[in-house]
């Protein structure tokens, strides 16, 4: 806001007042028992449509491309390739523990063996000339686990060329 007096501006500030924003929501069976897997053993499940068969990794109810309701659930590798990724040099807060996480830090789309769809979390990582689409994940879990996302520590990169004739075209030739 400009002094009509002097033509000197006044600085103004804004407040963000309490960001607490506090929240839950029904995981429903399907999400439930995806968590709950990773929790009690480990392991990752997916929702397979019944009308086109994608596997959905994490799950959801109803089918993206068909619109089928998905009831079962099949057992998806804890290893996958990278679809999308980035290595994060700005710090912000990271919503799943509300304090900004330490820069840098890898972050990936992974796409588990067996699965159709693709998985958001970090990665043990921030080497540009490893984190890339295609390279060869594995699912780190923590020691103790509570049935949310974050029972999952990160993906550690693996050997890319571990897998022969995967999908992402590599080959051990
Ligand atoms: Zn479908």
């Amino acid at each position: 806001m400009a002094d009509r007096k002097t033509g000197q501006t006044e600085l103004l500030y804004v407040t963000s007042g309490d960001m607490y924003q506090p929240y839950s929501y029904s995981l429903g069976r399907l999400g439930a028992e995806f968590l709950n897997t990773i929790k009690e053993e480990k392991r990752f499940l997916g929702a397979r449509c019944p009308g086109c068969n994608r596997v959905y990794v994490p799950p959801r109810s109803v089918c993206g491309r068909c619109h089928m309701k998905m009831e079962e659930l099949v057992p998806v590798s804890d290893e996958g390739e990278i679809v999308a990724c980035a290595i994060i040099e700005f710090g912000f807060v990271d919503p799943n523990t509300g304090i900004a996480r330490p820069v840098p830090y890898g972050t990936a789309f992974i796409r588990l063996d067996g699965a159709d769809t693709a998985l958001p979390h970090f990665l043990d990582s921030v080497d540009r000339e490893k984190v890339k689409v295609g390279a060869r994940v594995k699912a780190v879990f923590e020691e103790t686990r509570t049935g949310k996302i974050m029972d999952i520590k990160h993906f550690a990169l693996i050997d890319q060329y571990r897998r022969p004739g995967g999908s992402n075209g590599f080959s051990v030739e």
